[in-house]
């Protein structure tokens, strides 16, 4: 068989639900609670991307987490973190920020911008029960920290986690061995790319710019702008075909097969586990 033939096929697409976050933030949430379980160890992806200030000025004022990681990946624009564990960063650009709440920390990011554009996403990851209750932890990682290739076709790729084509990506993390990669395609048509995927992790394609398809053989699913394609758990590589000039990240991860118990910012396994968090918080003891 060609290698081709172990690529993944779409299980499904899907269209993010337009909501407001923050203080009145408008994003698109692509990963809702509903694929929480299917796209275990990820909870959620939200995008935003607006060039409207009344869209995301209000920002993410002093909010809890506890439990998982989040990693916002900032494309254009500037956005200051601020955290109880006195950590403080400015999101700028093609930066990344990877935080792992943990045990809970209280946070902010508020955009440093008064006009002009804001575009970027929010991953958040799981973690293990056992690192549930670990000590929280920041890394801001400038656009320049990132490892960047170009792969056959004249693909770019920015690996902000995990490996492509053996080179690593900036962050690397046990238990859920993420993979998070931004693929940017040249300006000329049906550019290939190509990415070995660990056969049991869950895997997802979300197109920002363009369009592309994901390719099985003969066999091809179209990935419109702004859709994700779920990829089938069969096969350990993906095959993306792209139109010209497009962009999408990749993302994929080792499940880890844990239940999921969330309360808006507080993700952990049980209902008691969520009302401690609750009475955490309450009793101001997430920093
Ligand atoms: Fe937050």
């Amino acid at each position: 068989m060609s290698p081709i033939t172990h690529s993944r096929r779409v299980e499904r697409l899907v269209q993010g639900q337009d909501t407001q976050d923050g203080a009145g933030v408008r994003l698109t949430r692509v990963l809702t609670h509903d694929l929480q379980a299917r796209l275990d160890p990820f909870l959620m992806l939200d995008a935003f991307g607006s060039d409207k200030p009344d869209d995301y000025i209000a920002g993410f004022p002093n909010h809890p987490h506890r439990g998982f990681e989040t990693v916002t990946y900032m494309i254009a624009g500037r956005m200051r973190h601020k955290d109880s564990a006195g950590n403080e960063g400015l999101l700028q650009n093609g930066g990344v920020q990877w935080m792992t709440a943990g045990r809970g920390l209280i946070h902010s990011e508020m955009p440093e911008q008064e006009e002009g554009a804001m575009e970027g996403f929010q991953l958040w990851l799981n973690l293990p029960a056992k690192n549930k209750l670990c000590e929280p932890g920041y890394r801001d990682i400038q656009s320049q920290d990132i490892p960047e290739f170009t792969a056959a076709d004249g693909v770019g790729v920015r690996v902000i986690a995990g490996e492509s084509h053996g080179v690593a990506g900036a962050v690397q993390r046990d238990d859920t061995h993420p993979i998070f990669l931004d693929l940017h395609f040249p300006n000329t048509h049906n550019s290939v790319f190509e990415q070995t995927l660990p056969a049991t992790h869950n895997a997802f394609v979300y197109v920002y710019r363009g369009g592309l398809e994901v390719m099985h053989g003969d066999e091809t699913t179209t990935v419109p702008v702004q859709r994700m394609a779920v990829l089938r758990n069969e096969g350990t590589r993906a095959v993306l075909r792209a139109e010209a000039n497009t962009r999408a990240i990749l993302i994929a991860g080792h499940p880890l097969g844990e239940p999921i118990a969330q309360h808006g910012p507080f993700v952990m396994n049980t209902r008691e586990e969520l009302v401690q968090a609750v009475d955490d918080f309450r009793a101001g003891l997430m920093g």
